[in-house]
């Protein structure tokens, strides 16, 4: 067996930061439980380092959007644990669930018949208030094929919890007026906004994703959250540029002055995309290190004038404190996360 070399990428998750994130989300449910969105490897975060830290914080309830995710979650977590936002959409999918045991969430009435067809044991249920992307229309809550179903719990989703719109409240009535249909165990609204909308969005259990990662979507929660995701890459080499010297592809970048220069291993296929160039800075130390010219697929170029000490092999920051990323950027902290890549390292 030969072992490959370490990675010029890698991605530091700060554990004790996650953990605290997901209790402080727990406590401003007030008496409602959180659970965890992990979906998409954990907004991007890698299951394997998160879930076993979001259980042993106390974590119960799991959610992914894919079949295809589920694989990986019973590495970390019993399948009792384990949600399927999108639900059954074949016969396959609910021979799966049977299997596994994995709990689907039913969002129509032809999900709900896939399931009732085959094992039809207990499932969650996604109504529709608003958001009008997955879930069962207020109309049809009603339907008899619903009145079958065994319904663990009954949830709901909010479009705009990151906005002071009447919307939220609009929702949260709907949801209150909807339930009573349907026989449940539990009711669930709230996502990592929801819960900062205070504790009548809370019900039974919240679905807390980008906040346990570290995201700020309101800012209620700017004192309860930190930064999970650490990134960092390697410099691979340093130069010298002389005035009227170009940097990178299609020339943008013009020297104007003599200029140390270094080339790091982080480029777009990394989650670090174009939008950054002219506006990011990578950080040695307390030096920031301004984004000279685009960015490349494998590589960017920094100005590294200000940090005289650098050579090549070391290890250079990337600023990813997300609410204040998403700000210099135009990304949304969710994609900042989520679109970081595979060649990443990632450690607990
Ligand atoms: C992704 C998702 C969440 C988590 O939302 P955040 O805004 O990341 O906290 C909760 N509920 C559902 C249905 C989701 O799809």
């Amino acid at each position: 067996m030969i072992h490959p070399p370490p990675r010029s990428l890698r991605l530091r998750l700060d554990g004790e930061s996650l953990a605290g994130n997901w209790r402080a989300l727990d406590r401003m449910s007030g008496d409602a439980q959180a659970g965890a969105a992990v979906k998409a490897d954990a907004y991007g975060i890698g299951v394997a380092n998160a879930v076993p830290v979001l259980r042993e914080a106390g974590c119960r309830t799991f959610y992914v959007a894919h079949w295809s995710e589920v694989g990986d979650m019973l590495q970390h977590a019993p399948a009792s644990e384990i949600v399927v936002l999108h639900g059954p959409t074949c016969p396959e999918d609910v021979e799966y669930a049977r299997l596994t045991g994995v709990r689907p969430v039913i969002n129509s009435l032809h999900q709900a018949g896939l399931w009732l067809d085959g094992s039809g044991g207990p499932c969650d249920l996604m109504i529709d208030t608003g958001i009008n992307r997955l879930g069962l229309p207020p109309a049809e809550v009603g339907d008899p094929l619903i009145g079958r179903l065994q319904v663990e719990t009954l949830m709901s989703h909010l479009a705009s919890a990151d906005e002071d719109t009447p919307q939220n409240e609009r929702q949260r009535r709907l949801f209150e007026e909807l339930a009573p249909l349907v026989q449940h165990r539990r009711r669930s609204l709230a996502n990592s906004a929801g819960i900062a909308l205070g504790p009548a969005y809370a019900f039974d259990l919240t679905r807390p994703g980008l906040s346990l990662y570290g995201g700020v979507p309101r800012p209620e929660l700017a004192a309860e959250i930190r930064q999970v995701a650490h990134p960092q890459a390697a410099v691979l080499q340093l130069r010298d540029l002389s005035p009227g010297d170009h940097v990178g592809y299609g020339a943008t970048f013009t020297a104007d002055r003599p200029m140390r220069a270094a080339t790091v291993s982080l480029g777009y296929a990394d989650g670090f995309l174009r939008c950054w160039a002219g506006r990011g800075a990578l950080r040695f130390g307390e030096a920031l290190l301004p984004l000279l010219g685009r960015v490349s697929m494998d590589m960017v170029v920094v100005d590294c004038t200000a940090a005289a000490d650098l050579r090549e092999g070391d290890w250079l920051d990337v600023p990813y404190h997300l609410p204040q990323a998403a700000e210099r950027c135009g990304l949304s902290q969710y994609e900042l996360l989520t679109t970081l890549g595979r060649r990443f390292q990632r450690s607990g």
